[in-house]
């Protein structure tokens, strides 16, 4: 199979990644294959829906024009440098041009060892597959940028985490897969003609406005702020937790990326973990803007020779940069808000109405993503009883649902706002971990079920209204774990 791929990363120098095919596995089988999203990408959806395909997807055959390589990165992990990170379990295949005219990487994830792969076995299990492939679809109809997922295979092979588990192979589609960490690579080898190079690809890929400003390399660290503050503020305003911010899981294009151990909340809380290995909180839902700040703050002192002859004045344009990150958040967590409440603007008193709110939301325990949909409903005029029992003591809403509505009033046009703001489904921990369950013992019905309803997530769907419901006490996740 041939497959009109373009390949920019793979004509860069040759150490900014390792030339190395996906293993072959013992019985390809393609379990999914995304159709809208193969056609968007200019691919023929009947022709990879074949053993061919399957072959393609799990890894065991290269198609017509890929150039495999693994990316060299570095990265800061729960804080701490790794120097060599890389592509350990990831293979791109190449880049295609879309239907829009956008550039996309193609990349396998879980095929194999690679240069980068260290003590681990570079594949991946079917769960974090799934999980994947539900978690960005899901984000991709939100509108929330992510990388996609164009299929999932399965490979005939059992992998090993604390049980023997089925093998299986997400192929990912990113408008790059540049992260914070693939800079600080090139930063910690100090080796700044690889910075020049790959802040030129950048520009020229990610940011060409940035190369027509007056200072290309500040405009495109603004640009880069811009999107990561945008990108959190959207996370936030569907109750995401990413799970593990690490600077080589930021994309420089402002994508969510390198789905692990994250997770929608349920009840609101703002310190809310799910990840087993965040210990400390560290990437905590309300800790992500101060994380996301703090790894544009690792980019900055890649760029700094970029920003300025002379470090001090590198320094202050960098900080002067960074300081933009908390107002542009705020304004983006704000605005979205507003919305969510059915407010077309942010006016005075605004900003503490939907901060009380969250207040007495995490004060009685309320489901993030019911709350804001039921509250739309009642903007249709529907009763308050189904939102007012979300919360402990249902009088502290009624306490704020009259200022709320005072301000409503207002307002023309805010029920069909709310409903365009308010996902009513997301992909509930409890219901992906049921649908991996399953998939585990063969039966692909409940993640197909799951996924199709995750697609429309702002559609009633009344027939699906289970899979809008949180998790009875007894079927709740505490806990998410990584691919690794
Ligand atoms: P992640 O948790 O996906 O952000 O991965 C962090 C680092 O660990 C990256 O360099 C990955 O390539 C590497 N890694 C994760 N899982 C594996 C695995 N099963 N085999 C090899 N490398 C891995
Ligand atoms: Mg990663």
């Amino acid at each position: 199979m041939r497959i009109a791929f373009d390949n920019t990363y793979a004509r860069l120098p040759e150490r900014f990644f390792a030339r190395v095919n996906p293993s072959a596995v013992a019985r390809p089988r393609l379990v999914k294959l995304n159709r809208p999203l193969a056609r968007e990408l200019g691919l023929d959806a009947d022709a990879l829906e074949t053993p061919e395909g399957a072959a393609i997807f799990a890894g065991s055959a290269v198609p017509e024009g890929a150039e495999p390589i693994a990316q060299a990165y570095a990265g800061h992990q729960f804080g701490g440098f790794v120097p060599q990170l890389g592509d350990g379990r990831a293979v791109l295949l190449g880049e295609v041009i879309d239907q829009g005219g956008v550039r996309r990487d193609i990349q396998l994830k879980g095929s194999g060892r690679t240069p980068f792969s260290r003590m681990g076995d570079g594949r991946a299990a079917i769960g974090p597959v799934l999980r994947e492939y539900i978690v960005s679809e899901a984000m991709a109809a939100m509108g929330i940028p992510t990388t996609r997922a164009l299929a999932a295979a399965t490979t005939g092979e059992p992998v090993y985490r604390e049980t023997a588990l089925p093998g299986a192979v997400v192929t990912r589609v990113a408008s790059s897969h540049i992260r914070v960490g693939t800079f600080q690579y090139f930063a910690a080898r100090q080796d700044m003609e690889a910075i020049r190079i790959l802040t030129d690809y950048v520009m020229a890929r990610h940011y060409p406005e940035a190369r027509e400003a007056e200072q290309p390399h500040h405009a495109l660290f603004a640009a880069v702020i811009a999107r990561q503050a945008e990108l959190v503020a959207a996370w936030m305003g569907v109750g995401f937790i990413h799970g593990v911010m690490n600077t080589d899981n930021t994309s420089i294009a402002g994508e969510t990326i390198d789905y692990g151990p994250c997770a929608f909340m349920d009840s609101y809380h703002p310190q809310t973990v799910f990840s087993s290995i965040d210990q400390m909180g560290r990437y905590a839902f309300s800790n992500q803007p101060g994380i996301a700040q703090w790894n544009l703050a690792r980019f900055a002192e890649c760029l700094l020779p970029l920003l300025a002859d002379d470090r001090d004045a590198a320094v202050e344009v960098a900080q002067e940069a960074l300081a933009a990150f908390g107002p542009q958040f705020e304004a983006q967590l704000n605005g979205r808000l507003a919305r969510k409440l059915g407010l077309a603007e942010v006016r005075t008193g605004d900003v503490d109405l939907a901060r009380d709110l969250l207040g007495v939301m995490a004060e009685n325990a309320a489901d993030w993503t019911l709350t804001f949909r039921r509250l739309a409903d009642t903007a249709e005029g529907q009763s308050d009883e189904p939102v007012r029992s979300l919360f402990i003591d249902p009088t502290a809403f009624d306490a704020w649902a009259v200022r709320w509505r005072q301000r409503l009033a207002q307002e023309t046009g805010a029920a069909a706002r709310m409903q365009a703001a308010n996902p009513a489904f997301i992909p509930r921990n409890h219901r992906v971990e049921e649908a991996i369950q399953a998939a585990q013992g063969d039966d692909f019905g409940p993640f197909e079920e799951l996924l199709a309803v995750m697609t429309r997530p702002y559609e009633a769907q009344p027939s699906k209204a289970y899979l809008a419901e949180p998790p009875a006490e007894h079927e709740r996740v505490l806990q998410t774990f990584c691919g690794t």
